[in-house]
């Protein structure tokens, strides 16, 4: 007999299944020893009271074999010698999921990537982190998966409607991921899990018979009567296919500046700027698990705060507990930071994006970049943060109440971020209205939060690339570009995606529309 059984357990019960077994026994009224097993559904912890709970939804398998999880097959078609191709430009989650969906109708997929494979970019990486030197096209945000694959990992999304986030889930899985980001709330896979993922991946898209080539930068489109034919790289080589993917993420400015250039319509997008933000994570457990010191049995635990301030939203932005501030740059005198954690989660701070919306109308000074506003407004305070921080990447920080009582902090505490922070006033390096909007958000947040409003906390400049400040249009039907048939603007860089999750999505969405165009008789 199977069941479906919920239970809300003590955090060190739900991790014992001996005593999960008994309780399902209990809540069945059966012996404990006709328990074979169960599977977990959903998995939740509920932190609200001053005890924590876990609470589980489990099918429990009574006098029956409980076996393995039934996990989603793929069926992934070798296209070697299949004359339909489709150019992604890109190979972060969008280009990557969208590749994997071509293999499944049976079209042939040839990525392009201008930067490394997983392995060559960590030395790149490396680089940046120890001698403050960025490489273009090789950094946090370029190479192969991506923003995706030095990223934090978390897997959830807000756009549950644009697509199957199931399915890309158990992709995840089928690729390596562990089967618990099936069923936790929020699930989570780490920084040092994901390369091995993408790697994966990119031995299936191989495989099959799919192009994948890095080092192989898109720099024109190669357009005939408004559509197009295909793309130019630098080295000089053109290619050609059915259709083109552009999934180039919200760091590829050369693409939009590309765009523009070629009078091809882009649009500027509203986003958000503001900084990232700090604290030991003891005092995060402390205060969102209600202890002095967290239950071993509970992980590191994370917030989520938002704040209305004079009609701006302010809110926190890829929270990391148990991570670490990395430099996200992607061009030499931009500073740039963001947030990743190991799959542990097992470092001593906490840190999250603390950002501010940034509208058309706070953006005036910069209009006449038309539709590169917002881009020439993000870079303007990535310099500012870059030339303040005293240079390699070295990012300008205050302390929490001194950033709010505008005072330069005369001792920095210790920071995750690894080449380093210095003592400056971020007052000069943010815009007055993101200054002052943060400003009276910390405040507030330490109202809503025990703890939080504390000099133990730091602030560093500056969380800038949350989301594309570009917007390439597209059909709503078809997905194309209005004006370039065949040409399909993909995911985050063209402002339909935010995350890896719906960013994959997204790419998964428009290979159903190209196969719709390219195979209208496939039937699927
Ligand atoms: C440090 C960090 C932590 C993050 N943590 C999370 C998280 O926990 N959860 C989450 O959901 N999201 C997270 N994100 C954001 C997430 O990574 C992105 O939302 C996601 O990767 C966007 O996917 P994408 O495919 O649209 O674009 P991207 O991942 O940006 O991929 C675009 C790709 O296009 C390539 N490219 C650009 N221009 C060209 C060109 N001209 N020619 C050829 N190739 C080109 C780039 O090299 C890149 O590989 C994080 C990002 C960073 C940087």
């Amino acid at each position: 007999m199977q069941k479906v059984i919920i239970l809300k357990l003590l955090p060190s019960e739900a991790a014992s299944e001996q005593l999960i077994k008994q309780y399902i026994a209990k809540a069945e009224a059966v012996n404990p020893s006709v328990v074979s097993g169960y599977h977990i559904l959903k998995s939740s912890i509920d932190a609200r009271s001053k005890q924590a709970w876990v609470n589980l939804q489990l099918r429990a398998y009574i006098n029956e074999p409980s076996g393995q999880r039934e996990l989603q097959t793929f069926c992934f078609k070798d296209v070697t010698n299949v004359p339909k191709k489709v150019i992604i430009v890109g190979a972060g989650p969008a280009g990557l999921f969208a590749a994997l969906k071509l293999l499944e109708f049976g079209i042939r997929p040839i990525l392009l990537e201008r930067g490394k494979d997983v392995r060559s970019r960590r030395r790149d990486l490396a680089a940046l982190n120890k001698e403050g030197e960025v490489n273009p096209e090789s950094n946090y945000c370029f190479g192969e998966g991506g923003a995706g694959t030095y990223s934090d990992g978390k897997l959830y999304t807000r756009s549950s409607k644009r697509g199957d986030i199931n399915r890309i889930l158990n992709l995840f899985v089928h690729f390596g991921a562990e089967e618990k980001i099936l069923y936790e709330a929020h699930p989570h896979i780490g920084t040092n899990k994901l390369p091995h993922i993408i790697t994966a991946i990119r031995k299936q898209l191989l495989d099959c018979g799919a192009g994948f080539l890095f080092e192989k930068k898109v720099v024109d489109f190669i357009i005939t009567d408004n559509r197009i034919k295909g793309v130019r790289t630098a080295d000089g080589n053109n290619f050609e296919a059915d259709a083109v993917i552009l999934a180039t993420g919200h760091s590829a400015r050369d693409i939009f500046r590309l765009l523009h250039d070629k009078k091809i319509l882009i649009e500027a997008k509203p986003f958000a700027l503001g900084v990232r933000v700090e604290h030991p994570q003891s005092l995060i457990d402390s205060s969102q698990y209600h202890c002095t010191i967290r239950d071993r049995f509970l992980p590191p635990a994370a917030y989520s705060l938002v704040q209305q301030v004079g009609g701006k939203g302010v809110f926190s932005f890829c929270m990391c507990p148990g991570g670490i501030i990395a430099p996200a740059a992607t061009s030499p005198g931009e500073l740039v930071v963001n947030g990743w954690s190991p799959s542990k989660r097992n470092n001593p701070y906490a840190n999250s994006g603390i950002v501010v919306s940034v509208e058309e109308k706070d953006i005036q000074a910069f209009k006449k970049h038309g539709p590169l506003a917002a881009m020439e407004f993000q870079r303007s305070v990535e310099q500012k943060a870059f030339n303040a921080g005293g240079g390699k990447f070295v990012a300008p920080a205050q302390r929490l109440v001194d950033f709010t009582q505008n005072k330069i902090s005369s001792q920095l505490p210790d920071c995750s971020y690894l080449p380093g922070i210095h003592s400056g006033s971020l007052e000069d390096i943010l815009p007055p209205f993101v200054h002052k909007s943060l400003q009276e958000a910390f405040v507030a947040f330490g109202k809503k939060m025990k703890g939080y409003y504390t000099n133990d906390a730091v602030v560093v400049a500056t969380e800038s690339r949350t989301s594309s400040p570009v917007r390439i249009p597209r059909d709503p039907q078809t997905l194309q570009h209005p004006q370039i048939a065949g040409l399909y603007p993909c995911a985050e860089g063209a402002g339909y995606a935010g995350g890896i999750v719906s960013a994959a999505m997204d790419g998964e969405r428009i290979v159903d529309r190209i196969n719709a165009v390219l195979q209208p008789a496939s039937g699927k």
